[in-house]
């Protein structure tokens, strides 16, 4: 028999919530995540994913994928510290090392899960960790889990960043301290300052944790946020996905060996959970292959995304100040912002509406993410459909 306070808790809990409409409803999508998706039957530009070089559905990845499903089967079979390391695995992480200018790598199943287990491997109760107040749900998560003391910091405020790092040291406290940020922060797409961020950890000798999940495969020629500043030796942990981008599924920690090889014995996931699958870790290699080898797709990226900015600024939309391909619509207000992207969507296209909790209260938006797979027709299609809603709805 089911629980009657589980019954109880869930339904107070649900009702409170879609009351309050901030209940989520699913689309499911119909068929590949590309340009253009498929939902309930009708076919929408797609202004929703982090797909952002088109990889998810590309050929090549598709044909390594279906190779190595076909030479090393479906599953990994084991967790990496167990007989569920194949060859393919060491092929991505040396790869993975190249890519980012380290001297290894280490691959988990996902990007939060990678937070959770390398954070939470090199941090305990002893030490702090000042972390950026905008940094990613799986960040938080990582903090927690290590027993730190979190520290949280002003977004992007190099003073409160420098005044609490120092504060924390003169302490005398806390045996470790670290400065965690997300790269690119995903809801308005500015870029960390990672220049005087570094050198505050080298002014007070801190450890540095990136997380560059939205800027890698997008910014720094594709190496992400730590190249684009040519800090490459400077950040301790440079901290990855392979399910935006590089759109596959995973995450990564690169840095250096002696890190690398206190992570394989260390972190919970990598001894615990089962091994990415064959197909995922071949497909991972060769859009790293690709991204080394040409900027094709990242230069497309920027045109298509410079291009869909410059078109709803035009219209009269408040974008923010992106830095990145990340574009927000700005409205505001909550209901505002759900009606506006459910009118889209109803014209054709799919943008999705964050609010608060994603983002503070009063900054409800439309984030949009064009993509290297999108043509310049989808982007004209797209604006064409914003300005009709827009203007319907008194925005512009
Ligand atoms: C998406 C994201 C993650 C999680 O990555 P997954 O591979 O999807 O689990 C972690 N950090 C940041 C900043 C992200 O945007």
């Amino acid at each position: 028999m089911t629980s009657k306070k589980l019954t109880g808790f869930l339904s107070e809990r649900l009702d409170a919530l879609k009351s309050q409409g901030l209940y989520n409803e699913i689309d499911p999508v119909e068929g590949a995540n590309g340009p253009i998706i498929k939902v309930n039957g009708r076919e929408l530009i797609n202004l929703s994913s982090n797909n952002y070089l088109g990889l998810a559905t590309d050929d090549r990845l598709k044909q390594v994928a279906t190779k190595a499903i076909s030479t090393h089967g479906v599953g990994a079979g084991a967790v990496r510290t167990i007989n569920g390391t194949l060859d393919l695995h060491l092929k991505l992480e040396e790869k993975l090392a190249e890519f980012k200018g380290t001297e290894a790598a280490i691959s988990y199943q996902s990007g939060f899960n990678c937070n959770m287990a390398a954070i939470s491997a090199v941090m305990d109760k002893n030490d702090a960790i000042l972390s950026d107040e905008l940094n990613h749900a799986s960040i938080i998560d990582g903090c927690r889990l290590s027993k730190a003391k979190i520290i949280r910091v002003n977004h992007s405020d190099m003073e409160d960043l420098r005044q609490k790092a120092k504060a924390a040291v003169e302490s005398g406290q806390y045996n470790k301290i670290m400065i965690i940020t997300d790269g690119v922060f995903s809801m308005d797409g500015d870029v960390a300052k990672l220049p005087e961020i570094v050198d505050i950890a080298e002014e007070f000798d801190l450890m540095t944790y990136v997380d560059d999940a939205h800027g890698s495969g997008v910014l720094g020629n594709g190496a992400g946020t730590v190249k684009h500043f040519g800090l490459q030796d400077r950040v301790d942990f440079q901290m990855g996905t392979l399910s935006k981008a590089i759109g596959v599924v995973g995450g990564y920690v690169a840095g250096k060996r002696d890190l690398i090889d206190w992570l394989k014995v260390q972190s919970r996931p990598f001894l615990f959970s089962t091994a990415l699958t064959p197909a995922d870790v071949a497909a991972s290699t060769e859009a790293i292959d690709i991204l080394m080898t040409s900027t094709e797709l990242q230069n497309k990226l920027w045109e298509n995304s410079d291009y869909l900015k410059k078109g709803l600024q035009q219209l009269g939309f408040d974008i923010g100040k992106s830095e990145t391909p990340i574009t927000p619509c700005i409205l505001g207000d909550e209901k505002a912002t759900q009606q506006f992207s459910k009118r889209l969507n109803e014209e054709g296209v799919y943008a999705k509406s964050i609010v608060f909790p994603t983002v503070p209260k009063g900054k409800g938006r439309v984030r949009n993410m064009p993509t290297a797979a999108h043509t310049k027709e989808m982007l004209d299609q797209a604006l064409v459909v914003y300005e009709r809603v827009g203007k319907e709805l008194g925005i512009i």
